[in-house]
């Protein structure tokens, strides 16, 4: 009886140690609310023409959203969980103006952002957001530049709500980017002004290192190290490329240099956050030297749901999101999200919103855990024949609002490979492997043995 009872003691010191070890805390993720102030009369953002009166009261496709939806989606992040650490609000809170400079200008976009921080400080007065800026945010449109200008120096004090250090302000009024310590853990935040590298920035085409931004960040990744501190990135336009389409954001080189930087400190980051596509998505940065899944890449849903249309596309119907994150604190490791969303139709229908769970990360991807190496392994599933995730992703990527399209093939491929592929060549190096399955490793195998033949004198 004895060993057996001693065994049970251990057993239950061990599960109380582990139950006690893992600090759990929570932060909202937040993005691209596009608030057209313009909504209810002309629509500045609406890509096709809708009677004022056809217009939702939550929103359209085709617009980007009024007041009452970018009001109800932070209420919401209230109502569902109100006691989070900190909120991440990732950048594009202008609309997609179609004739940008008669419809909007510096102090618009600063009204704008200014209604936003206010909304969040309002809804939440005891907790920290941290914000980054979108492409959107800035006028002209994407122009982010390398020094003091008007915005940055504006925001840096609206923002001191929740960002007063000098330091905090010294960046951001020069580069639109920080860092802080949160309060808790050893958790450190890195906001990223990644529009810096954004190849719709003519600010910053020539500039190796625009507003030394990345050489800031090497430092800043450093010390975080020296400190045993965990570092959560967040950024408004992603590196990589963007699938299943199969461009890059980015300016090439600028690129390849954020990546370079992120993979020499791949022990110290616990996750990047990002905005932009307004879809659902995720990516993997793997290590260069072993090979294995290092840091996990998570990019949001939008708030907005307005359609790209062009003469050859039309973007996809979505619906708008909201994501709950749960991390360990001493860790930083990413454990679970929880994505919300509003079905947009039955709230217009309604007359009310009501914001529910669309799916929890850790059970629709069957993981223990929301790391690399378990994100790794959803991907390596996307091949898997018999029961590939690719259709549930791809429809979770504009958060079930278009649930007709099917990802085919060619789709799943991109998809698969832009998720581990930072950059174009080995992307599309990925794609050759994959579309030709066996078929290129075979061929391989017939040339070695063909020379062994050849040199063993067989022919
Ligand atoms: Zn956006
Ligand atoms: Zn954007």
């Amino acid at each position: 009886m004895r060993p057996q009872f001693g065994l049970v003691s251990i057993l239950l010191a061990v599960l109380f140690h582990v139950v006690q070890s893992l600090d759990e805390g929570s932060f909202w993720h937040v993005t691209d609310f596009h608030y057209d102030f313009s909504y209810h009369d002309e629509g500045f953002s609406c890509t096709k023409t809708v009677a004022v009166e056809d217009r939702g009261p939550f929103g359209i496709g085709w617009c980007d959203p009024p007041w009452t939806l970018v009001n109800s989606s932070v209420h919401a992040m209230r109502n569902l969980h109100p006691d989070v650490d900190f909120i991440i609000w990732t950048g594009d809170n202008v609309l997609h103006a179609k004739h940008e400079e008669d419809q909007l200008g510096t102090s618009i976009n600063l009204d704008i952002l200014d209604n936003i921080t206010n909304l969040l400080a309002d809804v939440f007065p005891n907790t920290v957001t941290y914000p980054c800026y979108g492409n959107h945010d800035y006028f002209p449109n994407a122009q982010f530049p390398v020094t003091e200008n008007a915005i940055y120096q504006h925001m840096a004090e609206s923002w001191s709500v929740w960002l007063n250090s000098s330091s905090i302000k010294d960046t951001l009024s020069t580069g639109g980017y920080y860092t802080a310590l949160t309060n808790y853990g050893k958790v450190r935040l890195v906001a990223l002004n990644t529009n810096l590298y954004y190849s719709s920035n003519k600010q910053v085409a020539k500039i190796y290192d625009p507003a030394d931004q990345l050489t800031w960040l090497d430092g800043v990744l450093t010390n975080a190290t020296i400190n045993q501190e965990k570092v959560i990135i967040t950024g408004h336009v992603p590196p990589g490329v963007k699938t299943p389409d199969g461009f890059m954001w980015f300016y090439e080189d600028h690129n390849r240099h954020l990546n370079e930087v992120i993979k020499n400190h791949t022990d110290v980051i616990a996750a990047i956050h990002l905005g932009h596509d307004h879809e659902d998505e995720f990516k993997i940065y793997y290590s260069s030297s072993d090979d294995t899944a290092r840091i996990p890449v998570f990019l949001a849903p939008a708030i907005s749901t307005w359609r790209y249309v062009s003469k050859e596309k039309t973007g996809r119907v979505r619906n708008p999101g909201i994501r709950l994150v749960k991390y360990d604190r001493d860790t930083g490791r990413h454990l679970d999200y929880f994505q919300y969303y509003l079905d947009l139709e039955k709230a217009n229908r309604e007359g009310h919103a009501s914001w529910t769970r669309l799916y929890e990360a850790k059970a629709a991807y069957n993981i223990p855990d929301l790391s690399a190496k378990s994100l790794g392994t959803v991907r390596e599933r996307l091949l898997s024949r018999e029961s590939s995730p690719i259709q549930a992703y791809f429809t979770r990527m504009g958060m079930d609002g278009d649930v007709d399209t099917q990802c085919d093939r060619e789709c799943r491929d991109a998809i698969y490979c832009g998720m581990r592929h930072f950059d174009m060549a080995s992307y599309r190096s990925c794609l050759v492997d994959v579309s030709s399955g066996g078929v290129r490793r075979y061929s391989i195998g017939l040339i070695v043995f063909c020379l062994i033949l050849t040199c063993t004198g067989y022919y």
